[in-house]
């Protein structure tokens, strides 16, 4: 199962105690996925089409301990090319039933498409941000990279949106995808912050151990490539020392240096791949590495001297 899935069912389980935030619910997912037509004999159908089993079973639900509608469920079958299931959640509801469910759903061209009865109350806009997502949601899962998104076909309503997640410190920003809007999150903190409000608490610890073991990954690679670079560097050191002891040899110079220089101009060629610190164990009487390291330079010095001195 996808992770985009494992938060979907997750969420579309969680049934609210209080009727003020289901009827929040609804509403994030009337707005966004549903219809609404009216029928001969003072008759409404309402009309709402989810891609997901689990969610299309919480509307159903959630309808029938809210409003007492007895809504029905059916598999859409009619795009059988699409890769991916609908299901129709359908009501006929009478002019009463029409009136009471009157203020979930408004034109989609008006302003403030989110009403704000249902939203006033921090456990409500918890319970709507769990809506939308059940209705537009999509996460990646967290072993490829952070991301989170709500597709929307509104501008209005995104910019409401928005506005909503702000509300919960969530920084969303928007972008134009095809003919549709899409709010994304992509940093990995938000994102646990969106799962902690939406109460997807199973799926957060799967992406919070992922984010672990990813940062420890990440942690262990750069002590890795920061040990290779120091190893690199030793062999460069290495490399140029001997060349300037081999051009001593060659001019017979090596004579003319005075202890430890010799020694240690000796032991280097003798001993290419040892480091400093092996060198100086080697030299009587021994020297610590730091020693080693300054009579280093000034072989270093002294054979460019020599040598340079040599090429006159
Ligand atoms: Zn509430």
């Amino acid at each position: 199962m996808s992770f985009a899935a494992e938060v979907r069912n997750e969420l579309a389980r969680i049934i609210p105690d209080k009727e003020c935030c289901r009827k929040a619910e609804l509403h994030a997912i009337f707005i966004t996925s549903g219809q609404e037509f009216t029928m001969p004999n003072e008759e409404y159908l309402l009309l709402v089409k989810v891609e997901n089993a689990a969610t299309a079973r919480k509307v159903f639900q959630l309808l029938k301990q809210t409003y007492h509608v007895q809504a029905t469920v059916e598999i859409d079958n009619k795009k059988r090319f699409k890769k991916t299931r609908r299901y129709s959640i359908s009501a006929l509801l009478d002019a009463e039933q029409k009136k009471e469910l009157a203020d979930f759903k408004m034109p989609l061209n008006a302003k403030n498409i989110i009403n704000r009865t249902w939203v006033s109350k921090n456990c409500c806009r918890k319970a709507f941000l769990r809506g939308i997502f059940l209705s537009r949601g999509f996460i990646s899962k967290p072993e490829s990279n952070y991301h989170l998104e709500i597709v929307l076909n509104n501008d209005e309503l995104a910019s409401e949106l928005v506005k909503l997640f702000s509300k919960f410190n969530l920084h969303a920003r928007i972008v134009q995808r095809k003919q549709q809007l899409v709010i994304y999150i992509k940093e990995s903190e938000q994102i646990v912050d969106f799962l902690r409000i939406a109460g997807a608490s199973k799926a957060l610890l799967h992406f919070e151990n992922i984010r672990i073991l990813k940062s420890m990954r990440n942690t262990v690679n750069r002590q890795v490539n920061c040990e290779t670079a120091n190893l690199a560097k030793t062999i460069e050191a290495a490399v140029r020392q001997i060349e300037l002891v081999e051009k001593l040899s060659v001019n017979e110079e090596l004579g003319s240096l005075t202890a430890p220089l010799n020694e240690i101009a000796q032991l280097r060629i003798s001993y290419p791949d040892a480091t400093l610190k092996e060198l100086g164990e080697m030299l009587t009487p021994p020297l610590s590495k730091s020693g080693v390291a300054y009579h280093m330079r000034r072989l270093e010095k002294r054979a460019r001297e020599i040598i340079g001195h040599g090429r006159k």
